[in-house]
Parts: structure tokens; C-alpha cells; sequence
């Protein structure tokens, strides 16, 4: 608004004091009754000069001494004059001359004159006062003016700098007369002064602020807005959003009515907008939160059980109703074709609607070619419809019947995330939202998605695990036939070369005779190995069969072990090996002998293949009703990483090409040592040997197993 200049003429600063001073020294005592006594003198002497011209009235110049005295000096000085004018014509102008003494016929006339003049005073005074009284108001007035023009100059800058937008507008129209910087600013610096507001900012119409204006100024009502949205256009052709809280005030003329509106306006923006990131923020964290808790428990549902259908049966039923209104799991059939395995729906009311789906799918094939289902199963990608049409449904549909009957569940999104590992699609998982009016987007997606790669890892491992299991079954069949089959044999082979032996004995003139006969040791060796290779896999078969039987005796395992060493003395002495033994002369308690034989044999064997020649120690001993036997050798020892490994099925910890063998002699040790209610364990040094101990109740405990299973 183009403010009005101060108009009030300022005194330059130098004769400011000046005048003051001056005015200070015409108001002093001295200056007024100065003043007095200085006119009745110019009276007395101009009357000295005049007298003769005016020699009539030798008044007149004293009446002028004494206005002059009374309207400079006020009453005092007037009357001074009154005083000084009688005594200076009744000296000087009346008879007798030069006496202050007066002749009765001009008495009359000094009292006149005395009245006159101190009238005049009087009247002086008066008009004294009331100039005083005039000049007073005018300085008042031209003070009062002074003010208010610097309070207006005040309140604009105030307008001008105020952190706020600052707009007067003036009259019905709404012309602009005042626009501070900030709010020039907001408006991308356009002319708006002088103009109305509607056509300085024509978008200011649209938005309702022009109305506003119209009420504001009708009403006189002042208006108040919180965090209005407020749309500029700038001059670039872009568009600036903020936000502001305005305060609409009328204001109002000398007379007191409204002449136009003064609006104030305070940005908001920063504010509205880091609350509305907060919201966001805190949103997109609520959802994250509960999107993590989802993937977590259907995460735990997957990793429950390798039943697989049932499995995801169950994750279909956490993502319903919380994400979607239908699941639908399609699985991946040998033949290459999609089988529909579960269906949960939110609704009680949809599941009949699901069954119809499933019969139709069955008998008239359901989906067609275009089915995101089918497309997403072919091609291993994810396919997000936010908005189901009913042609969708048509073009998804082999016949109109199966688009109808899906059409009738009031289907409105859809996501279709297929099952995919490594580059193998083994399903699809299918989400539907109806009567939650929720439309999916790619946060939904992003996140079935990954469930859909957590539920394919699932369902793989189940089929990994159900091929390994298979797979097992198949070996433990096998091993159990070749076994048999291995075995048969070897029974009459042994017997033709005890024979043989026999035979060999009966012909000492031979020259064959000896060769023959290292040929059959070797021979009966060879055989005895192979008979107890084949042993171990029947007894692997037997144990993971569960037809392991213990037959438990009482019986001397200071005896046993005495025989099953005394029966590896040769062998040890083959390699170089000496067998010590450590026993008392009876051990009794109640165990299966032939196991228990096996047990040391097992150990003993394994002393001999890997004691590397050295002596060989086994030692037996009891304990608070327990046996204890110790094997130790000061071989090769075992790494501590195999050590635990070692009593596992076929699992050795040497290599194939210096030591032959199955790596089942500790497992089966294993097995029967647990099923006597036992235990065994292992201490070993590499390279300075190992202790295989086994400690044995003396009793078998009422709940040992007596038929134990791997
Ligand atoms: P195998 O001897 O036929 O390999 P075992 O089940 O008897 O099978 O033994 C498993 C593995 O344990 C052996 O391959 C060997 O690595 C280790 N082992 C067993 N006994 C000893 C031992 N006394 N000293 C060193 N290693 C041994």
C-alpha cells in the first residue's frame, strides 16, 4: 500500500534549541515586565515628540503602552503600564507640569484612563489566555498528528518485517493495498498492488478465498483457519502446495465502518509437512513391524512340520484375514499340471463359493490360458491386479459359468506369487481381497512375495526331504537284499575250503600240499572278512528295520574278553601289535553275549588297523554296578572334529586308499552298547593313539530298549 509521507513540517535540528531558548527568554518575568516599562517609555517619549499633534489626548500613546504591555506580558506587566502611563501623564502632560500632584478637573480623566487601561488589561489577559490556549491546541493537534503518522509508519514496517504473510485489502472489490515481502514471496513476486484479488490471483478464487473475503467484509465476523492448504501457481507454470493458518480482520474506517480486510497469514508448511512424514514414517513402521511378525510366524508355521500341504494350509490361514480376504495354494503336479490344495476364506459364507470354484475347476478345467494363476505358475513371476474386472474374470475363465461363479465372490485385487526355487516353479500362492474393500499395491506384493520365496523353500525341503527318506528306504531295502544275498554264499564257500583243507591234510607226499594250504588260510581269511563285512550290513539292515533283538543271559565278560583277545593275538601279531590285558578273572552281570562279543571284537579290530603295530591295551573293571571296558592304542589317533562323527552311520575318518573298511563297526558298537543301557565314548590324541571306553550297567535297566532303531 503506498503509505501517506509524514506531512507535519519538522524544525531543522540546529534552530530547534534556538527558538526555544528565545521562546523561554519571551516568557521570562524580566521580558514581560521589561517589556511593560520599555513601551510606557516609548508612549512618554513619542508623547515628548507628538505632544503637540496629539496634544488633545495625551492617552492615546499610553493606551498603546499598555495594550502592548498587557497582550506581551500578560496581567502584571499591564498593569505595570497602567501605573507607570498615570504617573508619567499626570507628571509629564498634566497640570500643574512636572508634579505628580493633579488638578481636580483632570482627575476624571486618569480615573478613566486607569479604567480604560486596566480593561484592557483585563481584556488582554483574556486574549492572552486564549491564544495560549489556541497555540497550546494547535501544537497538541499537530503533536497528535506527528504520532499518528509515525505510528502508521511504525505499524507498516511492522506489517513489512512481520514473519507472517501481510495482505490489506480495501473495499468490496478486494483491491490489494498492502502486500508485505513474505507474502510477495508466496505469490512468486507478481503486481498484485491496486489490483482486486480476483484477478491478481485468479486460483485464489477457486480455492474459497475470495468468498472468504466476502464474508470477512460483510460481516464484519473476523475468520480463523488452521493449516489451509494453499495452491499458488508460479510463473515458471508449476504449482506450489503450502499450508497456512490464517487470521481474517476487517477493518474499519475514521466512522467506524468496515472499509476493507487485513489478513495475516503464518506458513505452516514445515510443520503439516514433517507431521504428515512423521505419520508416514510411523505408519510405513507399524506396518514393518507387522509385516516382519507376519513373515516371522509363517516362517514358524513352515518350519513346523514337513507336511507340507498342511503347512501352508496353515500360513494360508495367517494371511487371512489379515492381508487377505481368499488364499488359494495351486500345487505342482508330477504330470506338470496345477492342483488346487487349500482354500481359506475369511467369510463362512465364501467357503461354498470356494467348494463350487474347486468342483468346477475339476471337471470343467476353470482357468484359462490367461489366468494370472496359470501365468505366474509358466512364467515365475508375480502378477499384482489392483482392480479385478469382470472381463478380467471372463478372459481368466475357461467357461462363462467358472468367470460367473468367481464374479459372484465379489473379487476386487489379486496377487498371484508363485512358489519358485532355484529357477523351478512348484506352485503358486494366490491372495484375494472382496469384502475388505482393500486394494493391493506393491507393498502387499512385496511382501506375499516374499512369502510366497519363504513357502517354496519350505515346500522344497519337504520334497527334498521326502525324496531323501525315499531314498534311504530304497538303500536299507537294498542293503537287507544284498546282504542276504552276499551272505548265502559265503556259508559253503567256507565249508569247500575246510574241506579242501581236509583233503590237503590227507595227502603230506603232495608237493602241492603247502601252497594249497597257505592258499586256504588266505582264503579262509579273505572269506572270514567278507562274512563279517556282510555281517555289519545285515546288522545296519536290522537296526534301521528295528529288528536288532538283544537276548540277555547271565553271563562272565571277564571271560568273554579274555577269548575275543586271546582269539586277535595272531592278527595283532601279523601287524606287530601286542594284546595287553587288564581284567579281573570274573566279571558278572546280565548282557546278550553274542552282541557283547561283537562290541569288543569291533574295538579290538579297529585297535589292530589303526594301532599302527604298537601295543594294544584292554583293560575291564567295575564300578557302583557298572562294567567298564577300555581299548587303547597308541596309533594314529582321530582329529577332535571327527570324534563324535565316527559313531555315525558309514561315517569314517580316514582315507579309502590307506584303510579299508565300511564305517559301520562303531555305529553298530554303538547301537547295541545304548540298547544295553550303555554308553560309549571316545578320547583320542592325533598321532599318539585313542581310548574307546564303554561303560555298562552290570543289570539291563527295566526301560532299556531291547530293540533298538537308528
Ligand atoms: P571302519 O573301521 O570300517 O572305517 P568303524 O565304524 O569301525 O569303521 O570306524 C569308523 C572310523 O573311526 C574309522 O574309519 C576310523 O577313521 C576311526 N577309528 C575307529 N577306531 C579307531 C582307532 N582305534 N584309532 C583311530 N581311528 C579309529
Amino acid at each position: 500500500m503506498p503509505t501517506r509521507e509524514l506531512s507535519a513540517p519538522a524544525p531543522s535540528p540546529a534552530s530547534a534549541p534556538r527558538l526555544a531558548r528565545l521562546r523561554r527568554f519571551s516568557e521570562s518575568p524580566l521580558a514581560r515586565y521589561g517589556m511593560a516599562v520599555l513601551s510606557t517609555l516609548a508612549a512618554l517619549l513619542l508623547q515628548q515628540l507628538l505632544g503637540k499633534l496629539i496634544h488633545p489626548t495625551p492617552f492615546i500613546l499610553f493606551f498603546g503602552a499598555v495594550m502592548l504591555s498587557g497582550w506581551w506580558g500578560g496581567g502584571g506587566p499591564g498593569l505595570l503600564s497602567v501605573g507607570l502611563s498615570l504617573l508619567a501623564v499626570d507628571y509629564y502632560f498634566l497640570p500643574p507640569f512636572h508634579s505628580f500632584k493633579f488638578q481636580e478637573d483632570v482627575g476624571a480623566s486618569l480615573i478613566l484612563f486607569a479604567a480604560i487601561a486596566t480593561a484592557i488589561t483585563r481584556l488582554n489577559v483574556k486574549l492572552r489566555q486564549t491564544n495560549a490556549e489556541r497555540t497550546e491546541l494547535l501544537l497538541r493537534e499537530r503533536q497528535a498528528r506527528l504520532d499518528a503518522e509515525a505510528e502508521r509508519a511504525r505499524l507498516r514496517e511492522l506489517f513489512i518485517h512481520a514473519p507472517a504473510h501481510v495482505a490489506l485489502f480495501h473495499g468490496p472489490d478486494h483491491i490489494y493495498t498492502l502486500s508485505n515481502p513474505l507474502n510477495d514471496e508466496a505469490l512468486g513476486h507478481r503486481q498484485v498492488l491496486g489490483k482486486p484479488l480476483r484477478e491478481a490471483i485468479p486460483e485464489a478464487a477457486d480455492q474459497g478465498f475470495v468468498a472468504l473475503l466476502d464474508r470477512v467484509y460483510a460481516t464484519g465476523e473476523p475468520f480463523h483457519a488452521q493449516e489451509m492448504p494453499v495452491k499458488i501457481s508460479l510463473q515458471d507454470g508449476t504449482e506450489r502446495e503450502f499450508f497456512i493458518s490464517f487470521v481474517y480482520q476487517p477493518t474499519r474506517n475514521a466512522r467506524g465502518q468496515i472499509d476493507g480486510v487485513a489478513t495475516f497469514g503464518f506458513d505452516v508448511t514445515d510443520l503439516v509437512r514433517a507431521r504428515t512424514e512423521h505419520r508416514r514414517v510411523e505408519e510405513e513402521l507399524r506396518r514393518a513391524e507387522a509385516n516382519a511378525r507376519f513373515l516371522s510366524e509363517a516362517s514358524a508355521v513352515l518350519a513346523s512340520s514337513l507336511d507340507y500341504e498342511s503347512t501352508l494350509s496353515n500360513v494360508a490361514r495367517l494371511a487371512v484375514p489379515m492381508l487377505a480376504d481368499w488364499c488359494v495354494i495351486d500345487l505342482a503336479q508330477p504330470d506338470g499340471t496345477l492342483q488346487r490344495v487349500a482354500t481359506v476364506c475369511a467369510s463362512p459364507e465364501d467357503s461354498e463359493r470356494a467348494l463350487q470354484v474347486q468342483q468346477l475347476r475339476t471337471t470343467t478345467g476353470g482357468l484359462s490360458s490367461q489366468s494370472p494363476i496359470l501365468l505366474a505358475f509358466q512364467q515365475g513371476h508375480s502378477f499384482l491386479i489392483p482392480i479385478l474386472t469382470p472381463e478380467f474374470l471372463r478372459e481368466s475363465s475357461q467357461t462363462e459359468e467358472f468367470a460367473q461363479v468367481l464374479a459372484s465372490a465379489r473379487p476386487l485385487s489379486f496377487i498371484a506369487a508363485p512358489l519358485v526355487v532355484r529357477g523351478r516353479s512348484l506352485g503358486v500362492l494366490s491372495f484375494v481381497t472382496s469384502r475388505s474393500g482393500r486394494r493391493y499395491t506393491e507393498v502387499e506384493l512385496e511382501l506375499l512375495e516374499e512369502l510366497a520365496r519363504r513357502a517354496a523353500l519350505s515346500v522344497e525341503n519337504a520334497l527334498l526331504y521326502r525324496s531323501a527318506q525315499e531314498a534311504i528306504r530304497l538303500r536299507d531295502e537294498f542293503l537287507s537284499i544284498a546282504s542276504h544275498e552276499l551272505k548265502t554264499p559265503l556259508t559253503p564257500l567256507s565249508l569247500k575250503l575246510q574241506m579242501l583243507g581236509r583233503e590237503a591234510r590227507r595227502q603230506p607226499e603232495s608237493p602241492f600240499r603247502k601252497a594249497v594250504e597257505d592258499y586256504i588260510t588266505v582264503g579262509s581269511r579273505q572269506v572270514k572278512k567278507l562274512s563279517e563285512l556282510v555281517s555289519d550290513l545285515l546288522d545296519v539292515a536290522r537296526i534301521a528295520g528295528g529288528r536288532l533283538r538283544l537276548e540277555f543271559e547271565e553271563m562272565d565278560l571277564g571271560v568273554l574278553t579274555r577269548e575275543v583277545t586271546g582269539r586277535h593275538e595272531p592278527e595283532a601279531a601279523r601287524v606287530g601289535s601286542t594284546l595287553v590285558l587288564e581284567a579281573p578273572e570274573s566279571v558278572l552281570g546280565t548282557w546278550d553275549r553274542l552282541r557283547l562279543e561283537q562290541v569288543i571284537t569291533n574295538l579290538v579290530d579297529n585297535a589292530i588297523k589303526y594301532g599302527a603295530g604298537k601295543p594294544i591295551r584292554i583293560q575291564l573293571e567295575t564300578d557302583m554296578g557298572h562294567s567298564i571296558l577300555r581299548v587303547k592304542d597308541e596309533g594314529i589317533g582321530i582329529a577332535p572334529e571327527n570324534l563324535s562323527r565316527i559313531f555315525e552311520r558309514f561315517e569314517r575318518a580316514v582315507s579309502e586308499r590307506h584303510y579299508g573298511g565300511l564305517g559301520l563297526g562303531l555305529y553298530i558298537t554303538r547301537t547295541i552298547v545304548e540298547a544295553m543301557g550303555g554308553r560309549i565314548q571316545v578320547d583320542s590324541t592325533p598321532g599318539q593313539g585313542a581310548t574307546f571306553t564303554v561303560v555298562l550297567p552290570r543289570k539291563p535297566r527295566e526301560e532299556a530298549p531291547s530293540n533298538p532303531s537308528a
